[in-house]
């Protein structure tokens, strides 16, 4: 048996029944082989297997009452994974199928993403397998306020600063902060994604969906192209997809899909921004609703998806954006995508394709930004949050804007250099994975066995 599948084997023993937290590590240690081959080192002093458990696992019950004043209990948790190179640094993620499998599979993505940014930040991830769908707003802050009872004490502006993730956003971050504050009676910058009058950061909202768009760019500027005036497929229909179609409309794309857990909506003419930001972001609705105001476009349920994938995929486009959630786009969807002349696909969300779909990808030599260096703008935007809280200022939003250009040109150029290195130009996979590892795992070797 490989080193890797009996570091894998060894995993589902200890951590029984964690699929996804397979999987990530799986695809990073499968890019890692040609690193442990060249340099004993990382192997002598055991970093794999240290960098696969995470430093500190904190699991808490979280009581609330709901509008009826019926008790409800549902699982906190935040995995600290690894502090070699900051502060542990990641989003929250509030969903009904949220549990320690996926939390740690977040968290483990969220090392190496920190890393790539070049940033002093350590990877973590947190969240609770509540469901915020159909909560009151009142609902949501009993959560909230119940969330951050356990939590304010293992978090601090040095030791470990959460943001949003799925069904965590401005609203939900503030309820946070509010009962943080009430609790320690300071206010520190312990979260980010805070609203802008009261410590958050211009352009951070923006930030994972104009990154996973400036990444694009980049990888086709490589080949001598650019987005202008491509049809471009997006899935999901939250803060990274809303902000991905925005950036598009700005260089000239035309996004003509995205999607939410009720399916699919396709307007040939492009989605409109206006409609879909305000049946998202302020009424809280179905893409169903779309279609009231323009009928012409289609909407495919969940019901009628394909079996073998996501209806999403099935739509002709030359650049795609998977921007929902893990496991979104199958292997059949990539051979569709290809099919339909598909040349680029940049990732907004963790882990959103399978290992099989990546696979196929990087064989056929088409653009493929995996998601730890496509959607790594957010958190590096929330650095600079962290670091605008620091020094007590406020930037503004081209400043920040301006910084994460830059980011994400390093991270592009980051992952090609070292695919480059290691002898497989142009496989950003590759790239990503010991890019990002070897900045943490030197580290690591500096600090000791700790
Ligand atoms: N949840 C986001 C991610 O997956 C952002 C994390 C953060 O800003 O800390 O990277």
């Amino acid at each position: 048996m490989s080193y890797i599948h009996r570091t894998i084997a060894d995993l589902a023993r200890s951590s029984p029944a964690q699929a996804l937290f397979y999987q990530a590590v799986e695809e990073v240690l499968e890019s890692l082989e040609p690193l442990l081959e060249s340099d004993p080192i990382y192997r002598q002093n055991a970093i794999i297997e240290r960098i696969v458990e995470p430093e500190r696992q904190i699991l808490f019950r979280v009581p609330w009452v709901d509008d009826e004043g019926q008790v409800r209990v549902n699982k906190g948790y935040r995995m600290e994974f690894n502090s070699a190179l900051g502060p542990y640094k990641g989003g929250l993620r509030f969903h009904g199928s949220v549990n320690a499998g996926i939390i740690k599979f977040l968290g483990f993505e969220q090392i190496f993403k920190n890393a790539l940014t070049g940033l002093a930040i350590g990877g973590a991830k947190g969240g609770a397998n509540f469901d915020p769908k159909g909560r009151s707003d009142r609902e949501i802050m009993r959560f909230c306020q119940s969330f951050m009872t356990e939590l304010y004490r293992h978090i601090g502006p040095t030791i470990d600063v959460p943001a949003g993730d799925i069904g965590v956003g401005a609203r939900e971050i503030g309820y946070l902060f509010g009962q943080y504050k009430r609790l320690t009676r300071r206010y520190d910058g312990v979260l980010t994604g805070k609203g802008l009058l009261w410590g958050g950061s211009y352009g951070r909202r923006e930030a994972t969906g104009y990154g996973c768009v400036y990444f694009a760019q980049n990888m086709l500027l490589g080949r001598g192209e650019t987005i202008e005036g491509k049809t471009c497929l997006v899935s999901g229909a939250g803060n990274v997809a809303i902000y991905t179609i925005e950036k598009l409309y700005q260089f000239g794309a035309r996004p003509i899909t995205c999607s939410d857990s009720t399916g699919t909506l396709y307007d040939p003419h492009g989605i409109d921004l206006d409609a879909l930001k305000r049946i998202k972001e302020e009424q809280r609705l179905s893409l169903r609703e779309y279609l009231k105001e323009f009928p012409k476009a289609e909407f495919v349920p969940l019901e009628a998806y394909p079996e073998d994938g996501h209806a999403v995929w099935r739509f002709p486009g030359q650049v795609a954006f998977p921007c929902a959630t893990q496991n979104e786009l199958t292997e059949a969807d990539a051979r569709h995508l290809l099919a339909n002349g598909c040349s680029c696909v940049s990732e907004g969300a963790n882990m959103p394709s399978t290992p099989t779909a990546v696979e196929l990808f990087v064989r056929e030599r088409i653009l493929y930004g995996p998601g730890k260096a496509a959607n790594a703008g957010g958190v590096a935007t929330s650095q600079l949050e962290m670091s605008q809280n620091a020094g007590m200022q406020q930037w503004s939003f081209e400043q920040v804007d301006q910084r994460l250009q830059g980011i994400m040109l390093d991270i592009y150029r980051r992952c090609s250099e070292t695919a480059a290195e290691f002898g497989q130009p142009g496989n950003l996979v590759l790239g990503a994975n010991i890019a990002g590892f070897r900045r943490v795992a030197d580290a690591m070797l500096q600090q000791g066995v700790v």
